[in-house]
Parts: C-alpha cells; sequence; structure tokens
C-alpha cells in the first residue's frame, strides 16, 4: 500500500502556522513512508474563499520547500462527483431527504435548548417516502450503536450514535457540506492516512460513518493537538504573527521555520537542530506529543539565528539585498556586500536586522548620534584619526590584515590602548557607538568610504576645537 497523505486548506485567509505544521507533518510522514504528499483545496465556501488565499497557500508551501505530487485539487470543480454520492446514498436507502427550512430548524432548536433538550434534529422527514415538490436537503441516516477508531496519535476514541445529528451531506441551495465532501475526495484520492488539526476529531465518527455507508476503506486517523499562545489560549493573532508569510517577511529562514514547528509536538531525544532531510529521515507519528504545544517565539529566533550563523553568504545575498532593498537601499552593485554580510551575520537574529544593521555602510552621509560625538571625536583624537586616515589611504590592498596592521601602527606610536582609537573610528564611520569588529567594519566599508567618512570626522573635531577656542 502506498502512503497517500493530504494538506486540505480552506482558502478563507493566510497560510496559518497551525496550518503550515499540519502541512509539515503530512509532509514528512508521506516522505518518510515512500509515499505521496497532495494539496486540496477546499473551496466549497464559494462566499469565503479567495483567489488571494490560494495564492498565499501555494506562495507559503513553496517558500518553506513543502512540495505536493501532483497538482492541486479543488473541491470547488467536484460538485457532481459530491452529489452522485449523496444521490447513491438516498439510493441505498443510508441518506433521505429533508424538507424543513432553516427557520423552522432554528425554531425548533431553540425550543430544545429551551426545554433543556440537545438540539439535534428531530429526524421528522426521514419517514417520508413522497414529499412536496420544492428545494430539499439530503441528510445522512445515522445508525444505531457507537463507533470507536484508533487514533493513531490519541489513542481509542469512541463515540455513541445517539450523541450524532443525521447530518445534511448535501444542502436545500444543491452545495454540499465539508464532511461529505472530506470523505469522497478522501476515499476517491486514496488517501490513506489523515493527518490534521485535532479540531477536526469531532467529524472522525461521522466521516467513518460515511466510509462505510459509501463502501470506502476507512483511512488512519491521527489527530495533532492544537498549538497554544503563551496564555495557553488557542495561538492567534494577539500572540503576535500567525501568518507563515509575515515571518519571511520579517527576515526568517524557511529552515528555522520548518525546525521550529517541527519541534512543536513533536520530538527525537534531545535534538534540537534538524535539516529537512533529517526530518524526512526521522519523523514517526509515535513521536508526536498529544498535548498542546504553546509557541514559543524567543525559540524560534533562536533557530533562526543559528541558520543565519550557519548559512552560506551567497546564498544568503539574494535575501539580504531584498531586506535592504525594502530599506530604500539598492545594492545589487555593490561589490562590498559579501564583505559587509560577514560582518553582520554572527549577530543576526533576523535577515531583516542583518540589513538594518548594515544600513550605516551603504548611506552616503553620517548622522552622528550626539552624546557619541560628544565623547568620541574629541580634539586629542585629531592626531591619531589623521595619522589613521593617511596610512589607510596609502595602503593598496585594502584587507582585513593590512587594515589592522595600519590600525596598529597608529596606536604603537600614538601609545594608545585599542579601544581609545577604535570608538572614536567607530563613531566616524556609523554615527554610533556600535558596529561589529572595527577592523571588520573599516574593511567592509571600503578605502574610499572609510576615508570620506574620516575626512569628515576630523573636520568636524577641528571646527568644535575652532568652537572651543573663541
Ligand atoms: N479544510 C479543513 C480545514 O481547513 C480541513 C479538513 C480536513 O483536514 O479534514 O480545517
Amino acid at each position: 500500500m502506498t502512503v497517500r497523505t493530504r494538506f486540505a486548506p480552506s482558502p478563507t485567509g493566510f497560510l496559518h502556522i497551525g496550518g503550515v505544521r499540519t502541512a509539515l507533518f503530512n509532509y514528512l510522514f508521506a516522505r518518510r513512508n515512500g509515499g505521496e504528499f497532495i494539496l486540496r483545496i477546499e473551496d466549497t465556501d464559494r462566499a469565503r474563499s479567495t483567489e488571494e488565499s490560494i495564492d498565499a497557500i501555494m506562495d507559503g508551501l513553496q517558500w518553506l520547500g513543502l512540495d505536493h505530487d501532483g497538482e492541486p485539487i479543488y473541491q470547488s470543480k467536484r460538485f457532481d462527483i459530491y452529489k452522485e454520492h449523496a444521490e447513491k446514498l438516498i439510493e441505498k436507502g443510508l441518506a433521505y431527504r429533508c424538507w424543513c427550512t432553516p427557520d423552522e430548524l432554528q425554531e425548533r432548536r431553540e425550543a430544545a435548548l429551551k426545554a433543556g433538550r440537545a438540539p439535534r434534529y428531530d429526524k421528522r422527514c426521514k419517514a417520508i417516502t413522497d414529499g412536496p415538490d420544492k428545494p430539499y436537503a439530503v441528510r445522512f441516516k445515522v445508525p444505531e450503536g457507537k463507533t470507536t477508531f484508533n487514533d493513531l496519535i490519541k489513542g481509542s476514541i469512541s463515540i455513541e450514535h445517539e450523541e450524532i445529528e443525521d447530518l445534511v451531506i448535501l444542502r436545500s441551495d444543491g452545495t454540499t457540506t465539508y464532511n461529505l465532501c472530506v470523505v469522497v475526495d478522501d476515499a476517491t484520492q486514496g488517501i490513506t492516512h489523515i493527518i490534521r488539526g485535532d479540531d477536526h476529531i469531532n467529524n472522525t465518527p461521522k466521516q467513518i460513518l460515511l466510509y462505510r455507508a459509501l463502501g470506502y476503506p476507512v483511512p488512519e486517523f491521527a489527530h495533532l493537538p492544537m498549538i497554544l499562545g503563551s496564555d495557553k489560549s488557542r495561538l492567534s493573532k494577539r500572540h503576535g504573527a500567525t501568518s507563515v508569510t509575515a515571518y519571511r517577511d520579517m527576515g526568517y529562514l524557511p529552515e528555522a521555520v520548518i525546525n521550529y514547528l517541527a519541534r512543536l509536538g513533536w520530538s527525537c531525544g534531545d535534538q534540537e537542530i534538524f535539516s529537512i532531510a533529517e526530518l524526512v529521515e526521522k519523523f514517526t507519528l509515535e513521536s508526536v506529543g498529544k498535548s498542546a504545544g504553546v509557541f514559543n517565539p524567543e525559540k524560534l529566533i533562536w533557530l533562526n539565528h543559528h541558520y543565519i550563523k550557519e548559512a552560506n553568504i551567497e546564498e544568503l545575498k539574494p535575501l539580504f539585498l531584498k531586506h535592504l532593498k525594502e530599506l530604500g537601499i539598492d545594492a545589487t552593485a555593490d561589490e562590498r556586500v559579501s564583505t559587509i554580510m560577514q560582518t553582520g551575520q554572527e549577530k543576526a537574529q533576523t535577515m531583516v536586522m542583518m540589513a538594518t544593521d548594515a544600513l550605516f555602510y551603504f548611506t552616503d552621509t553620517v548622522t552622528y548620534d550626539e552624546k557619541a560625538k560628544k565623547k568620541f571625536l574629541t580634539p586629542e583624537k585629531l592626531t591619531p584619526i589623521t595619522m589613521l586616515t593617511e596610512r589607510l589611504e596609502a595602503l593598496e590592498a585594502f584587507t582585513l590584515e593590512a587594515v589592522e596592521q595600519a590600525f596598529n601602527s597608529v596606536l604603537d606610536e600614538c601609545e594608545l590602548k585599542l579601544g581609545k582609537l577604535a570608538q572614536p573610528v567607530r563613531v566616524a564611520l556609523t554615527g554610533t557607538k556600535i558596529s561589529p569588529g572595527i577592523f571588520e567594519t573599516i574593511t567592509a566599508m571600503g578605502k574610499e568610504r572609510t576615508i570620506k567618512r574620516l575626512n569628515n570626522a576630523i573636520a568636524t573635531m577641528k571646527e568644535t576645537t575652532e568652537k572651543e577656542n573663541i
């Protein structure tokens, strides 16, 4: 038997982090077992489904590398198949027509609630063989008894049928309902394992009854515990971004998001870092935890930091350039980019941070932080900074070693400690007290801009000295 799993999102909004985890587990399970992973767009709700949302789903999955097999399947193109199945159930005497109107149903529901009864359909149309000539819904006849199934994550689950109402499978306006569509699709598309959020666990007994009624084999089910926010309520916007593409926009790497979501509910000893290939090799449903996972943004940042540090600079370059562009800098043709990225790679937690921290390399002028300027661009630094400028200007190869040597020769001659010159130079180059190592910063800045900025600082210092002398 070939394992076949599916991700079946309803395209009614952005691609939620929780949905991505479901997609990931389906993907991993299929790949681990040499099977197939399909994408099914559950767009039967025409009013709420949007093209934008479909694009966001495709875009998000592609970004994360969760490739599906074959073309995506759209439920909206399969209405005839669902109707045929509903008709077949009527023919077999396993479903019946129902003429009750939504208003009548609502009235009865309210009355039942008032009387303290469960507001389930009272099956009054079940016995009607020759009904009125007006539109009707089709209801599935829930048989007597009880359904038990073994959930691959949650264990054995049982439900008494008297708790399930005769569900509508086809509405009077001709539209189909979720439970029928999902069963017809999963059965006819050969899905062997249904891995989805545990918000669908109550639908499973109904779906099992439908499989049996339609004569299809019942697949395996695995319901994933939900993802909670830090306050233990269901993960929502209140807890920060929940759309996966928002993480891309914030400068997260797909490897980090995949690694994070895999570990949110699944474990393999104490190991924290997993490449996608390793996940495919190690993933099993038995190692998925039974309890809900809590979304921890700090851990995601930690993983992102890890993957940025480990990454090959050239591979990160397009991303870095993209984020710089969003900050208003087009550095595509700038030869310094790789060296500049190296100076920020160790520290950057996201690609946006890496780009933001590197902005000073690309601006035409430097804006001094007033406090830093006052503290470090002082008259007694005029001589060493002038000496440094001359020595850097004389360098033929502007390499890290050459820069370091020139810098150290000034320190020696002026009898200064590194920090005494590094901080003023840092302010001269960046406008602030913070930057990566001073030699790295100078080298990455490049000769031309370094000299220009140092000269600018010299002019500023001279101006201050003159003012003080007046
Ligand atoms: N379309 C359903 C949803 O987005 C999923 C259905 C299923 O996995 O069975 O919640």
